[in-house]
């Protein structure tokens, strides 16, 4: 069951909710696990850049309802998801594999701006790439990241891991048992179902650009790099 095709480039979308192993703050295991996971899609060729969540910190949307001012929730998100991409760079590095970190929000002490055909650069050398703070922009979600990341660096895929899914179902599995899961799906059939497992605004995005997109689970370990292989994993969304 091979799909078309092996991509060359591809950026990964890893929640923060799986960064913290369910819990607030980062859990080294786990870290150190994807790590393991995106050195081994590195070093069998693949061109690879990486977008983390900040769940494990902050949402800005939790923090809103608990009466605090939107937009400053969101700025302490954006920080939440530097840590995150901190924590994967160093678990990188143990591995021996080259990284750079740009931020959304400046802060050259730890990392790079972002800088777009930098970012090319990098890639093109063998470089892991990972992109913080956000799009540097209340009211946006990192799934949106992702795909605008995925499509400024000209990405060939968008890979979306999600904490407990291993594709798109026709309703929540965890709550409707008789929920199935596709294996590919348009992108106007994703979006006219209002599927929440990848934010709307992302899923326009790239349906706007044609850029494929795959939801799939993390597990079991191999996952990321047999999807850059083109294997058939978890739901590919495409036009
Ligand atoms: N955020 C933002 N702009 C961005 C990206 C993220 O304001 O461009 C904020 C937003 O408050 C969001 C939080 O950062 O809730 C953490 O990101 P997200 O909820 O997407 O993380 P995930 O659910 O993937 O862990």
């Amino acid at each position: 069951h091979r799909r078309v095709t092996q991509y060359r480039r591809v950026l990964l979308k890893l929640s923060g909710e799986e960064f913290g192993g369910g819990k607030l703050g980062v859990d080294p295991d786990v870290v150190s696990r994807i790590a393991r996971e995106i050195a081994s899609v590195s070093a069998a060729g693949f061109q690879i850049a990486v977008v983390i969540g900040g769940g494990n910190f902050f949402r800005g949307a939790e923090l809103r309802q608990r009466g605090m001012d939107g937009v400053r929730a969101d700025y302490m998100g954006m920080l939440g998801i530097v840590m995150n991409c901190l924590a994967l760079q160093e678990f990188l590095e143990q591995r021996n594999v080259v990284t750079r970190v740009q931020t959304a929000i400046a802060m050259g002490q730890i990392a790079e701006p972002y800088i777009p055909l930098r970012a090319i650069r990098h890639m093109e050398k063998g470089r892991v790439v990972i992109f913080g703070a956000g799009m540097g922009l209340p009211f946006f979600t990192t799934d949106t990241v992702a795909v605008q990341r995925a499509l400024e660096t000209h990405c060939e895929a968008v890979l979306f891991t999600k904490n407990g899914v291993d594709g798109v179902y026709s309703a929540d599995p965890h709550k409707d048992p008789s929920a199935t899961r596709f294996d590919t799906l348009t992108y106007d059939e994703a979006i006219s179902r209002d599927l929440k497992v990848v934010d709307q605004t992302a899923f326009t995005l790239a349906a706007e650009n044609k850029l494929p997109m795959i939801v799939m689970g993390l597990e079991p370990e191999g996952n990321i790099l047999r999807a850059a292989q083109g294997e058939k994993i978890g739901t590919l969304v495409n036009a």
